[in-house]
């Protein structure tokens, strides 16, 4: 990160709303000049260059060089809140000019505190400022990410804990332990003859394998938390007439697809948004997978197999009263390997596939509803929530973000290398060295350990203004 100049000499603006019509608009401007910049755009009764921390100024936002000017030209009305380094959001000078919503006023505004000297904000920039200035470390700054984009409660509340530090202070101490342990083994290494050989002694062992357990435990629920974070494509197939639109209406609990007694009606996918325990479920209905030649339905069930593997999990529907065929046979084994629930619809009817599928071993995940008495279907929406790794309601992971994830996993791995190569007695450097390589997966999470390229990477996927 030495490239990057902390502090910065450049004063950056952004209008931090979104465009529209709205009660207000917000611009933000930080940086070393952020003050004098303001100042030169704002006629009130105080100067904002002047002006203490953490207070409001009510005036009007004008052209800079007529600020000093009786008559001059007025941008828009707006109230400034004056933040000074090192108590603000990028723990530089920052000056948050609230004006009126829509187009036109923040436009101008903006237009005017370019005029002044700020350069446009790029996007994320504002965060990026927060997390080298160290205010947050990186996977704080990704939550502020998560938390816009966040569409449920539940994806909320998780980016909410991470920005607040769950996951931070956590790693942290994982860090501060790892420290230690690499301090140790490597003074044995350094001074072996004062210290009697370069075995690791077994309470470090026992403290990488605590870190290591620590780890576990951390990633246990992530695979649900990624699912709250970044939602999750369900899809419905099965051949025709099992039953695939009765029980899209059935989940989204109103008629939205067409429900026939003509195998093949369901030619095209169609798709709906649900919220499943907090997860945003994109539900989508294909074609009956079968044979045809009709040319409109073939198109159907080649759209409906690109939808079965873009999902992140398959509901395969089955009429549960007939005896299992061909193309259940032939899903169970091309989808081996991958998610997929079974549904066992016309319950009401008979259990005639059940019976068959208890045969298997072992047998696939199932459940067996009723898509037309509604029995079996709040079954089917605890089933799909375990599926994707939760427990309705339970306990939801820490680790949403699969790069963390990832990061975190390989730091595990290391961890598990450097114990057995510290209980088979191999050289101490060698341990050190995997030691290393762990603490280095850990500060990729908090960013202690990253390179420009991966800060592009994340910061772009913010908006301007953040
Ligand atoms: P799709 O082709 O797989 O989308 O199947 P549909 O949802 O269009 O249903 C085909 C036929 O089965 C319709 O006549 C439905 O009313 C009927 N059906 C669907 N689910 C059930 C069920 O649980 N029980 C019974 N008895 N009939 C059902």
């Amino acid at each position: 990160m030495s490239a990057v100049p902390v502090p910065f000499d450049d004063t950056i603006v952004a209008i931090a709303t979104a465009s529209g019509e709205a009660g207000l608009a917000v611009l933000r401007v930080s940086g070393p000049q952020a003050l004098l910049v303001s100042q030169a755009c704002f006629k009130g009764r105080s100067r904002l260059a002047e002006a203490t921390s953490h207070t409001l100024h009510h005036g009007w936002a004008v052209w800079p060089e007529a600020a000093t000017a009786a008559a001059a030209a007025r941008l828009d009305e707006v109230v400034a809140a004056v933040f000074r380094a090192p108590r603000s959001y990028t723990r530089e000078d920052v000056v948050e000019f609230s004006c009126h919503g829509g187009s036109v006023p923040a436009r101008r505004v903006l237009a005017a505190l370019l005029a002044a000297g700020a350069r446009l904000a790029r996007p994320g920039e504002f965060t990026l400022r927060a997390f080298l200035a160290g205010r947050i470390d990186l996977s704080q700054a990704e939550a502020v990410a998560d938390l816009i984009h966040a569409e449920t409660d539940a994806a909320g509340d998780l980016a909410l804990a991470q920005l607040a530090g769950s996951l931070s202070v956590r790693i942290a101490a994982l860090e501060e332990h790892l420290t230690e342990c690499v301090a140790e083994v490597e003074a044995r290494v350094d001074f072996a003859e004062d210290v009697g050989g370069v075995e690791v002694p077994p309470h470090v062992v026992a403290a990488i394998e605590a870190v290591r357990a620590d780890l576990a435990g951390l990633l246990e629920g992530s695979e649900y938390a990624r699912a709250l974070r970044e939602g999750v494509r369900v899809t419905l197939a099965g051949r025709p007439n099992a039953g695939k639109s009765s029980l899209f209406n059935a989940l989204l609990g109103e008629l939205r697809a067409i429900v026939t007694e003509v195998p093949g009606t369901t030619r095209d996918r169609v798709s709906e948004r649900l919220e499943l325990d907090g997860v945003r479920v994109q539900l989508s209905d294909t074609a009956g997978m079968r044979e045809t030649n009709d040319r409109v339905e073939r198109i159907g069930v080649q759209r409906a197999q690109a939808a079965m593997d873009e999902a992140g999990l398959v509901l395969w529907v089955v009429d549960g009263s007939t005896p299992l065929a061909r193309e259940d046979h032939e899903f169970h084994q091309s989808h081996a390997g991958r998610r997929a629930l079974w549904v066992l619809n016309k319950r009401d009817l008979g259990s005639i596939a059940l019976r068959e599928l208890q045969e298997w071993s072992p047998p696939p995940p199932w459940v067996e509803v009723s898509a037309q008495t509604g029995a079996g279907i709040e079954r089917l929406r605890h089933a799909v929530i375990e599926q994707l790794g939760g427990v309705a309601h339970g306990q939801r992971g820490q680790v949403s973000n699969p790069r963390h994830a990832e990061a975190l996993g390989r730091a595990g791995r290391l961890l598990s290398q450097a114990s057995v190569a510290a209980t088979s007695n191999a050289p101490g450097e060698i341990v050190a060295l995997e030691l290393r390589e762990a603490l280095a997966a850990l500060g990729e999470v908090t960013g202690t350990h990253v390179g420009e390229e991966l800060l592009d990477r994340i910061f772009s996927r913010f908006c301007i203004g953040k």
